[in-house]
């Protein structure tokens, strides 16, 4: 689907900042830098769910989330281009007044917006309550929170294409795991990953993740659950501070939810001496620059 253009994706090299006397490089793939909207790793986990939508010729496709879900606005903008409409089931209640940027670019998409309560968003996997939602909204294409599924592990999988021959080390940020858990099953197993999870005791995710992944791809890989900075969306003085020098010093926009608290692991970690001698890091830049407050990167 020509939604977006099948670019090459750069990757820079940020070993520098992250000077280090074990010979360790560090680069960062720029999926951020696919499309100004459909962000990162959101649109290689939407795409075949688009593609399956289109094809089997339903007219609008439903999905789930928060008021700052990164998702959400992907899912909207990519359905808009793709020719469909879009539907958000959207966790609790918000007034028109204090409608966070991110549901207001959903509607700029043209998604549109149904709040329900914490009790309900709880049953997102919930057969009867999808069926519900299935007579509800007629012809529509259902998409797990967070492009969670089948769909979504194979279209992360193909970000694999875009990986150098050379890496040692994959290091991904994980929210729900379907990134880090499509790239797994379609990665040579001789290649290390590392998953930051972003919320508190975030290691909760690993058996769930492991059961996506077959066996024979099911090793050399583990989460770390660490560099949380008081939880999901929580962020100090020393992570801002973080992506700030990040920033100057590399030139590239970290996100304050995911990529921003990866970086700062990977400095920590390359400095307990976590990475081998030479290890060649290949960090994903996932996106998520939507979420980001405004004047973040103003000096
Ligand atoms: C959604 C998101 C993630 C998490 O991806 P999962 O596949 O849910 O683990 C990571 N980084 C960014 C920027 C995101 O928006």
């Amino acid at each position: 689907m020509a939604i977006i253009s099948d670019q090459a994706i750069p990757v820079d090299n940020v070993s520098r900042f992250y000077a280090n006397d074990q010979d360790i490089r560090v680069a960062m793939l720029r999926l951020d830098q696919i499309d100004p909207v459909i962000s990162g790793n959101k649109w290689f986990k939407l795409k075949h769910n688009l593609e399956a939508a289109v094809s089997k010729g339903y007219r609008q496709i439903l999905t789930f989330g928060g008021a700052y879900s990164n998702h959400m606005v992907a899912a909207a903008a990519a359905a808009q281009r793709a020719g469909l409409s879009s539907i958000g089931i959207i966790r609790g209640f918000h007034g028109q007044q204090q409608l966070s940027t991110t549901l207001k670019s959903c509607m700029a998409y043209g998604m549109a917006l149904h709040f329900v309560s914490r009790e309900t968003y709880a049953l997102k996997n919930d057969p009867d309550y999808l069926q519900q939602l299935s007579t509800t909204f007629a012809h529509t294409y259902i998409i797990p929170e967070g492009g969670d599924n089948e769909a979504g592990r194979k279209g992360a999988g193909e970000i694999v294409t875009w990986i150098p021959g050379d890496c040692t080390h994959i290091c991904v940020p994980v929210g729900t795991g379907t990134t880090f858990t499509g790239i797994r099953k379609a990665l040579n197993v001789q290649v290390a990953m590392t998953g930051f999870t972003v919320m508190k005791g975030g290691q909760y995710l690993a058996a769930d993740m492991a059961q996506h992944i077959p066996a024979a791809q099911n090793v050399n890989w583990r989460l770390e659950d660490r560099f949380h900075f008081g939880g999901f969306a929580k962020t100090t003085g020393e992570l801002l501070y973080f992506i700030r020098d990040f920033y100057t010093d590399t030139h590239i926009p970290l996100d304050i939810v995911y990529t921003g608290k990866m970086m700062f692991g990977v400095r920590q970690m390359i400095s307990e001496g976590y990475f081998p001698e030479k290890a060649t890091l290949l960090c994903l830049h996932t996106g998520g620059l939507q979420g980001n407050p405004a004047g973040l990167f103003d000096v």
